[in-house]
């Protein structure tokens, strides 16, 4: 189906990395555009937290720019943001002893020509029990379990195995590395560009239900506001959009989103009076970079090469999954039980040194409802579908309907958002 005419007038609901981005580019383009955010600020989940808690812009949502991440780096070109790189040791912690990790996979040859040779999709979980069951390959399948759940906080029973040879195989060179002034620092920009250019922003405005009005759409708030435009286009958080009453065709589309997956993450932020781990029994762990173990919060890093007194520890997929009841305070706790574990040192001798924490737990907070998107057997099919245009003028955008192989970061709602307005202006009059 076509997309109608003559849309000059456009509500964005969603004021994130991807509805930013389309807001910006339509209203570059010379078209009305109202963004309604449900939160009291903008970005979603890039979420600066504040310098005085701990020391520096730590970032309580997304922290790194993966790869050649195009889009992204354009972006922060424009925004003169520059990229500080990576670097340090990544440690793992085996049978309770410390040593500088061995990142190479067991039986890779043989694994990688078996992912090369798929030619129908299934589950990672499958492949691996297809392929690799047997015992001397243990070591192979607790490594990709592990990169599966904690990389792509997804669950290896719905990972699509095409989705991740992809991501494998097709890994970029790019530089790995973080946004010297914080991811904040784009959205502040990419908001910033959307007034200059005369979108108008509400916060505070959750989107409850949207409607036909008179050949319209509109768009109504919890607060009883409502908003009336030419076209909506929906740059919420993937299983949001189940929660906002649609117009009949879009609620079928909606209903494809159980086709994509949507992992959790509880990130927990911990920082200290001194960067006690520095020397631990004799080894110097100063340049640590990531530290990974089998410890409930297994995966940890710190901001090398800046030397902030901070820890900041991950736990993600189903095992994210398992510690939804905990409160703020009882994650924290895990968190400094898992670092006490891993160093073999008291848990009260942690507790002393702590000056500030924060455990931010993705799949509680209700306008995220997880972390991001995954790529199950049938996402390509869904994303397809949710993308294409279906003449109600109601868009979806944001990083789970990107369809390149960075599902789930910032570049893929950037691209996306970018992706949407160039299909809505490329149909204009
Ligand atoms: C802990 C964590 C770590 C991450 N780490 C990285 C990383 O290192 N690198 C990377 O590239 N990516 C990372 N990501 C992923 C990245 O943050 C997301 O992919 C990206 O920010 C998503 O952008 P978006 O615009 O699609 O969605 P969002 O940023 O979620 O924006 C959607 C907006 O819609 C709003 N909203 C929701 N419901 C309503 C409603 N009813 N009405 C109005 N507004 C509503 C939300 O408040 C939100 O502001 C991480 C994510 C998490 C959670």
């Amino acid at each position: 189906m076509m997309i109608p005419q003559n849309l000059t007038d456009f509500v964005v609901i969603g004021a994130g990395a991807a509805g930013l981005m389309t807001a910006r580019e339509l209203a570059r383009a010379g078209k009305r555009v109202t963004i309604l955010e449900a939160r009291d600020r903008c970005g979603g989940r890039i979420y600066p937290l504040p310098v005085e808690e701990f020391g520096y812009l730590a970032e309580g949502g997304a922290e790194f720019v993966h790869g050649t991440a195009p889009v992204t780096r354009a972006l922060m070109r424009e925004a003169r943001l520059s990229l500080s790189s990576r670097g340090g040791t990544r440690w793992s912690v085996r049978t309770g002893v410390l040593s500088p990790a061995d990142s190479s996979l067991p039986h890779a040859g043989q694994f990688y020509r078996a992912l090369r040779e798929v030619k129908i999709d299934l589950s990672i979980a499958e492949f691996l029990e297809t392929h690799f069951a047997d015992r001397r390959y243990d070591e192979l399948r607790r490594s990709i379990i592990r990169t599966v759940e904690g990389y792509d906080a997804a669950d290896p029973r719905r990972t699509s195995t095409l989705a991740l040879r992809d991501e494998w195989l097709g890994r970029d060179e790019g530089q790995h590395g973080r946004i010297a002034e914080g991811y904040g620092a784009l959205i502040e920009y990419l908001s910033s560009e959307c007034r200059r250019n005369g979108a108008a922003l509400h916060l505070g405005a959750a989107v409850m239900a949207i409607a036909e009005a008179h050949g319209r759409i509109a768009v109504r708030c919890y607060d009883g506001a409502m908003f009336v435009a030419d076209a909506a286009i929906l740059a919420v958080p993937l299983p949001l959009l189940s929660e906002i009453a649609l117009l009949p065709a879009a609620r079928e589309r909606v209903a494809l989103t159980g086709d994509i997956g949507f992992g959790n993450v509880v990130k927990i932020l911990l920082r200290f009076a001194t960067k006690w781990w520095a020397d631990h029994g004799g080894q110097d762990l100063a340049d640590l970079s990531f530290l990974l173990s089998d410890a409930t919060v297994p995966t940890w890093w710190t901001q090398h090469p800046a030397g902030y007194p901070v820890l900041t520890g991950w736990l993600a997929g189903p095992k994210a999954d398992r510690v939804s009841s905990l409160t703020e305070a009882e994650l924290i706790n895990t968190g400094l039980a898992s670092l006490a574990e891993i160093f073999d040192l008291s848990l009260d001798r942690i507790r002393r040194n702590l000056v500030a924490a924060r455990a931010i737990n993705w799949g509680n907070d209700r306008f995220a409802r997880g972390a991001y998107s995954y790529a199950t057997p049938r996402t390509r099919e869904a994303q397809a579908v949710l993308r294409k245009p279906s003449g109600d003028a109601i868009f979806f955008c944001g990083e789970a309907l990107y369809a390149g192989p960075d599902m789930g970061t910032v570049e893929a709602a950037l691209a996306s958002g970018s992706e949407t307005a160039q299909t809505i202006l490329a149909a204009g009059p």
